[in-house]
């Protein structure tokens, strides 16, 4: 049965959970605050590593189709190496038979994608339009803009980190934050890249370099504790990039910055309840991870595929709340992975760094090990 949706948020999240409940014969309005995504010539600074999971949905929802293919950084093969010790790994996705392991692709370029289709597909977009208020109420939603008002059967607050939706729910979260700030910007290498995801383990955080749709340029995630991050910001491209030099061990030849840079902070946390009354969390509204995996889009798009799955039919409240108790055993699970990697590797103590080196080269030798890492990174 047909059921109204109000969708806030247009980015990754409620775009594809926008485009897919319409495919479905459902009636979708939704509301973005800011301006229609689009993007030009120029790399943008903020990208995401796709899983084949992700890939997948998109590709459902006839976007993936739509990526023009000089914006997407396959990636056969990646290199994860601790700078203080022995210790690396290296994943190629021949070992588990398949072409790549994932694709590195600018969030703005999907957005944009999915906008279009989303259009196209009959969706009711309004840009520019922030939700200023809203009612959960037994039998109904209604949100209020500054100008217009909207009623429909359930509200998806796709609405980022902050999650007004979130916030005027009052729904508690569970978090903690890393005293990290991630640095984005891109990076023009001299050696090509070679489709590898590179990743480096400094004592103050990790340092990724994800290779784009040029040879030469790649997409840098630099995650560092607050008090080095505030060094780096202070310091001119120049100082920068000699930092960045010597963090690489060379893996990339010559460094030069191509983009300004970007700093975000970073903070782990969750929502305990994604389902109140007519209203769900979806994406990073429920749940926000460190990006040393890049899986918080992934895990996001996870979200959306589960619930497609309960929406393609009629649905109760009950189906709903075992799709919340699903997602958030998953997003869980990620939290608690990705804690005690960075917990791991965050050490400077000989020993930890000893033990470390010893199980990324047990990890690297093993064959059926690794296969297992490579396929849960796929997702
Ligand atoms: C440094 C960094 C690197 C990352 N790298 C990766 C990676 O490699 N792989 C990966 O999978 N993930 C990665 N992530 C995570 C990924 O970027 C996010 O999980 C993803 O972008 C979340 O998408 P979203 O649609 O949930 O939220 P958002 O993209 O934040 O979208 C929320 C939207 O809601 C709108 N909005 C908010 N309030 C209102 C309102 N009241 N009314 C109307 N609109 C509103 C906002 O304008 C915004 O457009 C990274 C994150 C960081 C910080």
């Amino acid at each position: 049965m047909s059921q109204r949706f109000i969708v806030v948020g247009g980015g990754m999240i409620g775009l594809a959970t926008a485009l897919g409940l319409r495919q479905q014969g459902h009636r979708v309005v939704l509301l973005e605050r800011g301006a229609q995504p689009q993007y030009t010539e120029t790399t943008e600074l903020r990208v995401s590593a796709i899983a084949h999971s992700s890939r997948q949905l998109l590709e459902q929802l006839g976007v993936w189709q739509r990526l023009p293919s000089t914006r997407l950084g396959p990636y056969q093969a990646m290199e994860v190496w601790d700078h203080d010790s022995f210790g690396r790994i290296h994943f190629a996705a021949a070992e588990v038979n398949q072409p790549d392991l994932g694709a590195i692709v600018e969030n703005k370029v999907i957005e944009a994608e999915l906008w279009q289709a989303a259009d196209e597909a009959g969706v009711e977009l309004h840009a520019n339009t922030e939700v200023r208020q809203h009612e959960n109420a037994a039998q109904q939603v209604t949100v209020k803009t500054a100008t217009e008002q909207f009623t429909a059967d359930y509200l998806i607050a796709a609405d980022g980190v902050q999650s007004p939706l979130r916030q005027a729910e009052g729904l508690p979260l569970t978090f903690w934050d890393y005293q990290q700030q991630g640095c984005v910007a891109v990076i023009k290498c001299s050696k090509p890249h070679g489709g590898c995801a590179r990743q480096v383990f400094l004592p103050s955080g990790p340092v990724a370099w994800l290779p784009l749709g040029d040879p030469h340029h790649v997409s840098l995630v630099w995650s560092a504790d607050t008090e080095v991050a505030a060094e780096l910001k202070a310091l001119d491209d120049a100082e920068f990039t000699k930092r960045l030099q010597a963090a690489s061990d060379g893996a990339l030849g010559q460094l030069e910055l191509a983009s300004k840079r970007a700093y975000f902070p970073l903070r782990m946390q969750y929502a305990r309840r994604w389902l109140k009354g007519r209203m769900l969390l979806l994406g990073d509204a429920a749940h926000s991870i460190h990006p040393l995996a890049g899986q918080g889009a992934n895990l996001g798009f996870g979200d959306v595929q589960a619930l497609l799955a309960l929406t393609t039919n009629a649905f109760s409240h009950a189906d709903l709340r075992n799709w919340e108790r699903e997602r958030k055993v998953a997003a869980v699970q990620m939290i608690t992975a990705m804690e005690s990697f960075k917990r791991g590797f965050g050490h400077a103590n000989p020993l930890l760094k000893l033990v470390r080196g010893i199980g990324l080269k047990i990890a690297n030798d093993v064959a059926p090990l690794k296969r297992t890492l490579i396929k849960s990174a796929l997702g």
